[in-house]
């Protein structure tokens, strides 16, 4: 019996989405087709677009189907922005396609604590007022290795002010936490449906009413002209039929909480010496980061998954790469701490039983000065 604890990775499929996907996999026309056939793979993608904007509180019409989080975050970052403001927290896709494709990139400072404060984007904003150009704030809502969330709502409001537009990479927060469009006041939002509970390649951009980008991928038209290619239409009711059972169900985010408390409460009785990484900001209820000063975080990956436990050593993307999370070393945490930090992330799946299958595992790696051995 394995013990999966790899939410922000990528969450087991709901029953739902698995349902609609089978469903949709039997509609049989082209939904830019006008027959019946075609008719019927379009209401399957309105119904979707209907399901993921009620998530998020928008219309329907500002939402753009795409392969995944991660063509959302280049769309954006790839629309001919002069500067872009953004933290060295940011994701991958985010970091890259900023370094690739904008000429100016401004570092905003991360705290210890993992937070972006919304004093140090003002400072950053106000260097750029009353210059003519076209500058973007990309700031995530919840970081995937901490959990820990973002004052995006506030940095919007003083971006707002400056004429200034703003992303966020929602990615991490929706499901977990309410996210309101309109209430976070940005301009774009990156959504993904793998990272709550539904199939992997496929999310969304969200934009404000009214407010188009250059399209990133061109050629027949769909979308509205604002991404191109035929849609992946089991992907996306799958996407919906997820997007609709997390918000009917964003009250067990309590019941999470609890679990990862208890998990965090008990991971440190049992290794005092370990420190949870973002405990001070405000997080997700269903990530922990837990670092071993003098362990590392790969080893006990390994450990981890031998005793049948599903963790991870920073983002999925990065393991394999060698070297310390760049999240973590953006906000200032020693190389050897960081290099030792696992992460733990729980979603609708997780039990009580996982939760104890995880301590029995943590006791035999890190208790009583265990991981000495495992460095
Ligand atoms: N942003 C964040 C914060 C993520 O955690 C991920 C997934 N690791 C992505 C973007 C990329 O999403 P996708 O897998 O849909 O491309």
């Amino acid at each position: 019996m394995r013990t999966y604890l790899d939410h922000n990775a990528t969450a087991p499929l709901r029953p739902e989405a698995r349902e609609a996907m089978l469903q949709a996999l039997d509609a049989v026309g082209n939904p830019s087709s006008v027959h019946a056939e075609g008719r019927g793979a379009r209401a399957i993608l309105e119904e979707a677009r209907e399901q993921v904007a009620a998530l998020v509180g928008v219309r329907p019409s500002q939402v753009v189907f795409t392969s995944g989080a991660t063509e959302a975050n280049n769309w954006v970052l790839h629309a001919g922005w002069d500067a872009i403001l953004v933290s060295g927290i940011e994701h991958d896709s985010v970091l890259a396609p900023a370094r690739t494709f904008c000429r100016e990139v401004i570092d905003l400072p991360a705290e210890r604590s993992g937070v972006v404060r919304v004093d140090h984007v003002q400072a950053a904003l106000a260097q750029r007022a009353g210059r003519s150009e076209r500058v973007l704030l990309s700031l995530q809502l919840a970081n995937n290795e901490t959990g820990v969330i973002q004052p995006v709502a506030e940095a919007a409001a003083l971006a707002r002010e400056l004429g200034v537009l703003v992303h966020s990479d929602a990615v991490q927060a929706v499901g977990r936490v309410p996210v309101d469009f309109e209430a976070l006041g940005v301009d774009f939002l990156s959504l993904s449906a793998h990272k709550l509970g539904g199939p992997k390649g496929v999310g969304a951009l969200i934009l404000r009413d009214g407010l188009e980008i250059a399209p990133l991928i061109v050629g027949g038209g769909q979308e509205r002209r604002r991404r191109s290619g035929t849609e992946n239409v089991a992907g996306i009711a799958g996407f919906g039929a997820a997007a609709a059972a997390a918000r009917r169900d964003l009250n067990e985010q309590q019941r999470i909480a609890l679990l990862r408390d208890r998990l965090e409460r008990e991971a440190i009785e049992i290794a005092p010496e370990a420190q949870v990484i973002g405990r001070e900001a405000t997080r997700l209820p269903n990530t922990t980061c837990l670092a071993l000063a003098g362990a590392s975080a790969e080893t006990l990956v390994i450990r981890f998954d031998l005793a049948g436990v599903a963790v991870s050593a920073g983002a999925a993307c990065s393991s394999g790469k060698v070297g310390a999370s760049t999240v973590l070393a953006a906000m200032g945490l020693p190389d050897d701490l960081a290099r030792s930090a696992i992460r733990v992330s729980l979603g609708w799946t997780t039990t009580e039983r996982d939760i104890d299958a995880f301590l029995a595992a943590w006791s035999a790696i890190a208790g009583g000065q265990q991981h000495r051995a495992v460095a």
